[in-house]
């Protein structure tokens, strides 16, 4: 069996039925279907899907993908398609089953601290759900319009994952949809469990290649007390990065460390107009900390900052308002953005490395790019060892793609050397499958596939997607 397999197209009794399911409001033939072909991985080519389907429950879920599975035509699942690997996107054909209609917060129960979703809630309306309860879900996977299905089927992390880990630490129980049709439901409203094999955990990350998942069970926490910002400078990147495991021994856990260089700060700059607080000095760690009284705040951060001081650092900066603060996380979420705008980008990744060994990636990393006249511009979760990373050229020079791509892979070799893996929040989905093999041997992957056979043996779930069968 392989992904490029004879898949049946979607033909009009095939958009009939579907109808007969869903109603014909939701079964999209037309151009509207666009607006389904593409998610935001970087430079990808849109591919329309043949039909989208849109359900309202598990019950048509399942029948959609009886359907699907009996007539042999492929199913992606798709929440607002904010990811950033293609694992949305249909390249193979068949039906895109966007659960966006499937968007109710169904039960927040305040004694367990459990919140029962569906799987097309966007992160937005989550948050506002819960604290207008007082309750918290604390991961911030940097962009609040994704669902929280979507961020179940990639294990989405963000910003706050040194203190709060990623969405899988998050998810208690679901429900999903087989690929025959069959609902299951795992886990549930309990922490401990040791009944069988952990299928919620299997579930989370596998980018819809196994089930589509109908129902979430989130663990919430109680809404802390306050949010500070701690931005320290550096003279170089080593002292910086010393830094954090010192933070973090000194008995702080902070809710995120990022880290970001005075390259970066300068195209933020150049791409929103505004200037960003110490700016000239080298390296940044932001530090973010939450405590429940200002005393509390001003303990945490003058440890920090006598930790930061005994490890080079430059000055402790405290954005002394709201707005100082907002401008500050602001300017943290246009990193990307800036360095699209003010460079060439020709590959990007989400690599993740132990995070003492953030330094000496970066230093070879370059030593790498210079080799092929290129610049890797980078920035991330120093805290959790998580970067954003760019094979670049300036704007207008001459680019090699092939080029790019080989300094790529000796990007990841350089990073899994260093005991780190390919992607640490966006999933390998269609962009990154085929590096899979860089960091998994074929005796990972090989159980890997028989895992997905044992769940979809016809591949018709998400085909193509992590690896190709
Ligand atoms: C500006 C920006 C910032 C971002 N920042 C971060 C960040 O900080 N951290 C981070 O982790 N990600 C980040 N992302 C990536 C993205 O938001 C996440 O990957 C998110 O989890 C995708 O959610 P979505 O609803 O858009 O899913 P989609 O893009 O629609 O789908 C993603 C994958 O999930 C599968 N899927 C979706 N719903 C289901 C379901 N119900 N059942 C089974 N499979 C399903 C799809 O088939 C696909 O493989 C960012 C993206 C953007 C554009």
């Amino acid at each position: 069996m392989t992904a490029r397999k004879k898949y049946q197209k979607v033909n009009d009794d095939v958009v009939a039925s579907l109808a007969e399911i869903v109603g014909s409001k939701n079964v999209l033939t037309g151009d509207d279907r666009e607006n389904y072909s593409r998610d935001e991985l970087f430079r990808a080519k849109p591919v329309i899907p043949e039909v989208v389907v849109k359900p309202e429950d598990a019950a048509s879920v399942a029948r959609i993908l009886k359907l699907a599975n009996a007539k042999n035509i492929p199913i992606v699942p798709r929440g607002s398609g904010t990811g950033l690997s293609g694992g949305a996107v249909p390249y193979y054909g068949g039906i895109v089953l966007s659960l966006e209609k499937m968007n109710k917060i169904l039960e927040i129960d305040e004694d367990n601290f459990i919140a029962t979703v569906e799987p097309g809630v966007t992160l937005a309306a989550l948050y506002q759900a819960v604290e207008a309860r007082g309750l918290y879900y604390p991961l911030y996977p940097g962009e609040t319009s994704a669902t929280i299905g979507g961020n179940v089927a990639t294990n989405a992390g963000g910003m706050r994952a040194v203190k709060y880990g990623v969405t899988r630490q998050f998810v208690l129980g679901l429900e999903a949809v087989l690929p025959g049709g069959e609902i299951i439901h795992t886990g549930g409203k309990f922490i401990k469990c040791s009944t069988g094999y952990d299928l919620t955990q299997l579930l989370v990350g596998s980018e819809g290649t196994l089930a589509v998942v109908t129902k979430i069970m989130l663990k919430l926490i109680a809404l802390p007390g306050k949010r500070e910002i701690l931005c320290i400078p550096f003279h170089n990147l080593h002292d910086a990065i010393r830094a954090v495991p010192a933070i973090l021994k000194g008995g702080i856990l902070p809710v995120g460390i990022e880290w970001m260089e005075r390259d970066i700060i300068s195209r933020v700059e150049q791409y929103t107009g505004k200037e960003i607080p110490l700016h000239g000095y080298e390296v940044f760690l932001m530090i973010i900390v939450e405590a429940n009284s200002e005393d509390e705040f001003i303990n945490i951060s003058n440890l920090i900052g006598e930790i930061c001081l005994k490890h080079g650092a430059a000055d402790i900066f405290i954005p002394g308002s709201e707005k100082a603060k907002r401008n500050l996380l602001e300017a943290r979420e246009k990193f990307g953005p800036a360095v699209h705008h003010c460079e060439e980008v020709l590959e990007t990744a989400d690599i993740v490395v132990p995070r003492g060994a953030i330094a000496e990636f970066i230093e070879k990393a370059r030593e790498k790019a210079s080799e092929y006249g290129m610049t890797v511009p980078a920035f991330g979760h120093a805290g959790d060892g998580n970067l954003h990373i760019f094979c670049a050229v300036k704007k207008g020079a001459d680019a090699s793609q092939e080029k790019a791509h080989e300094l790529l892979i000796k990007i990841y070799e350089l990073g899994i050397s260093l005991g780190g893996t390919i992607s640490g929040e966006h999933g390998l989905g269609f962009s990154k499958k085929v590096f899979f093999p860089l960091v998994a041997d074929k005796h990972e992957i090989g159980l890997m596939k028989r895992v997905k056979q044992a769940f979809d043996p016809n591949n018709i779930m998400n085909p193509g997607k992590i690896f190709d069968l």
